[in-house]
């Protein structure tokens, strides 16, 4: 929407200043702006029949009048007015406070409309809206909009509909033409005269469709055309890569990749040897070997005379990717190096010298690649693993320590396929969605607090068959000290249960060296079981670790039990996870019931998401999800899928970017700051 030419608000007949004033804090300044304020739900009066409600709901009824209206007086200047209806061949009692004026118009005999709460059990409404004979066919739907207390619902409602009398015609049309026909979608003129005003629900339905595929095509419109944008003003170096030598490394390895293995490394591939820069999010559950497919990037990189940077969000997991890398990729020739904080300002110094000079193709680490005095020869792929545990920000400077290299996110929490369209819109994804052969599925099962000792029963006979155990303590948000505590507590308690065996303790206070320590004696088998707060969440990887014990297990999410869960059930041995929780919550019930039914994390993202809603499920790091006014991409799904492959289409033809092809969509994106050299995000 042209803003600088569009009428202030005050335009429309009955806004002074003041009003306009308050509606500025609605983010109303011009007519257009008012008339796009859509309602957000609609006050539902279609008439309804007794036997079908259920207590205490809201409910419109149409009857006659069986009994003269009684007025009660009460308190000061209280009144209720009382009558009775008949209504499908029920008798029901209305009441109605303070409008004793409606006496006169209730007569015996005549055809009323009320809507209010009704009790059943009394057979009884107490009425909102009482008026006389049926409901208009527009009547039957009214909008509820948001206000503020500066403003009433009726006031907003008379401007919303003086605007539209006014300005309605004049609602520019974003949307090409052919769309709208292939969809038979209204004007968005027409659309915003049905939503502030329905004439059925037929028309409203059609008029709220177009709204929300117009949100999400404009929405996706901005997404891809910036991803489009800058990629065409990259200018990204082909990698030229050894398919021959890939493909013997992918030979050389003791087993078979899966078929999801192998289509996303093709995926990966591809984009390292197209002329746009890969910026690929690579989404597989736990152990289905994403790791590797980074390693066979890595190596088609080098292969191609660059380096790689691998980011990892902890230590520990930076060791096992070097240790992982090192054994795959040695032997071709591969020099992988580890960077981490840890490191002495020596050791980090002759690292920095060796990236220089291109004696390291490889180099893992944590956020201490990030530095900027880090310095690479030549980096041309990037990969940053669980990369939910970075910043924006943070996953960006690493990617502009080279120039325009390829980017591939991973992450074992898979996100919903409406989520990844809605806020990973400017990345490509690519999902494993099959574990390696073999595997066999972890058995959840959900325990009761008071059955510690059964479950501790179990565990020592895991630990007599030479397996090792996991047990996670509850993380307690308020205060690290506590949560230092908690998981010494429970170290203690476990070492007496299980006074034969070698019990490691793991925690966030801990100096890296002693984490160190603690994860390469558990990893040894030394440590028979490892008592640890959520920091041995991702990536760790000890086959030899059967079973895994979650206190308080309702405390977590869905996509971190899993998480955690995955710790488990990484080499040949039956494996088990079991939940301690008493959740007092329904939803604590429904998470704990979820996670004994399913192992598939695909499946257990899109019920997190269910569950908690699109605003909490990446928590406050990554929210960055837009508001939509009408649409909710959970529950227009379909709508969501059909607008990112129109854009996908129109984006990525040579026809949008000609000049003066789509001059509005060009202003809109303009307007929404896309062509600027500043990132989104
Ligand atoms: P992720 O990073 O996805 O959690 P990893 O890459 O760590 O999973 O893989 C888990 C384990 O499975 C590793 O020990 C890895 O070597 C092994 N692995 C990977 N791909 C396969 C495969 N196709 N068949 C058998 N084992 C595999
Ligand atoms: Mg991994």
């Amino acid at each position: 929407m042209n803003a600088e030419s569009a009428p202030p608000v005050t335009a429309v007949s009955g806004v002074g200043d003041k009003s306009a004033a308050h509606l500025a804090k609605l983010g109303i300044q011009t007519v257009f702006d008012l008339i796009n304020h859509v309602p957000f739900r609609y006050e539902d009066y279609e008439p309804r029949r007794v036997e079908d409600l259920t207590h205490d709901e809201r409910a419109t009824l149409i009857g006659r009048v069986q009994s003269e209206p009684s007025v009660r007086y009460f308190g000061k200047k209280k009144t209720r007015l009382t009558f009775r209806i008949e209504t499908g061949g029920v008798l029901v009692t209305v009441t109605v406070f303070n409008r004793a004026f409606l006496k006169r118009q209730i007569t015996q005999g005549a055809l009323v409309t009320v809507s209010g709460k009704f009790d059943k059990h009394r057979l009884q409404l107490t009425a909102q809206q009482v008026y006389k004979g049926e409901p208009s066919e527009s009547g039957k739907l009214a909008p509820v909009y948001s206000v503020t207390s500066d403003i009433n619902m009726t006031q907003l409602k008379k401007w919303i509909q003086e605007g539209l009398k006014a300005y309605g015609e004049e609602v520019p049309e974003l949307l090409p033409a052919p769309l709208l026909e292939r969809y038979r979608l209204p004007t968005r003129a027409e659309a915003l005269f049905e939503i502030h005003r329905p004439s059925s629900r037929e028309a409203l339905k059609h008029a709220r469709r177009r709204i929300v595929y117009e949100e999400f095509f404009l929405f996706q419109l901005k997404l891809l055309a910036y991803k489009q944008y800058q990629r065409r003003g990259e200018d990204k170096t082909p990698l030229v890569f050894d398919r021959d030598q890939v493909d013997q490394f992918m030979a050389s390895l003791p087993f078979t990749l899966t078929k999801a293995q192998h289509r996303v490394i093709q995926e990966v591939l591809q984009d390292m040897s197209s002329d746009l820069r890969m910026n690929r999010l690579l989404q597989g559950d736990v152990g289905s070997g994403k790791t590797l497919v980074a390693l066979i990037a890595v190596y088609a990189a080098v292969t191609a005379g660059k380096q790689a940077a691998l980011m990892v969000p902890t230590e520990i997991l930076a060791e096992q990717h070097a240790e992982e890398a090192e054994k795959w990729l040695a032997s071709f020739g591969v020099k992988c190096a580890l960077l981490t904080g840890s490191m002495t300002a020596k050791e980090k110094r002759k690292r920095y010298e060796a990236l220089e000079a291109h004696q390291l193709d490889l180099v893992i680490g944590t956020h201490a690649l990030i530095q900027p005095d880090v310095p690479f020869h030549d980096l041309g792929l990037v990969i940053t693993d669980e990369q939910h545990r970075f910043g924006v920000r943070q996953r960006r400077v690493l990617k502009e320590k080279g120039a325009s290299p390829d980017v591939l996110f991973m992450t074992a929490t898979p996100i919903p396929r409406t989520m990844s369209i809605t806020s990973f819109g400017d990345m490509d994804v690519s999902s494993i969605d099959e574990l390696p052969a073999g595997r066999k599925p972890i058995e959840t099962y959900w325990a009761k607090p008071d059955m510690l000792e059964r479950v501790v029963g179990f565990m020592k006979k895991e630990l007599a068959a030479g397996r090792q155990a996991y047990v996670i303590c509850p993380l307690i948000e308020e205060s690290e000290q506590l949560d230092v505590q908690n998981a010494v507590d429970v170290h203690q308690m476990m070492q007496e249960l299980l006074p034969t065996h070698q019990i490691g303790l793991m925690h966030g206070r801990l100096p890296a060296e002693e984490k160190e320590g603690v994860m390469a004696s558990f990893a040894a088998g030394e440590a028979h079981v490892l008592v640890s707060t959520t920091v041995v969440e991702v990536g760790v990887n000890v086959p030899n670790a059967t079973m895994m014990l979650i206190y308080d297990a309702d405390r977590f999410g869905l996509a971190q039990l899993h998480q955690l869960r995955g710790r488990v059930g990484r080499g040949e041995h039956q494996s088990y996870c079991i939940l301690l929780a008493e959740p007092s919550s329904e939803n604590g019930q429904e998470r704990m019931r979820i996670m004994t039914e399913t192992n598939d994390g695909f499946v257990l993202s899109e019920r997190d998401l269910e569950l908690r809603g699109p605003g909490d499920f990446f928590g406050d790091k990554q929210s960055g999800l837009p508001d939509f006014q009408m649409a909710d991409p959970v529950h227009d799904k379909r709508a969501l899928e059909t607008a990112r492959a129109d854009v996908a289409a129109l984006t990525s033809s040579e026809e949008f970017w000609s000049a003066g092809a789509y001059p509005k969509l060009w202003a809109y994106l303009e307007d929404a700051g896309v062509f600027q050299e500043e990132k989104l995000d």
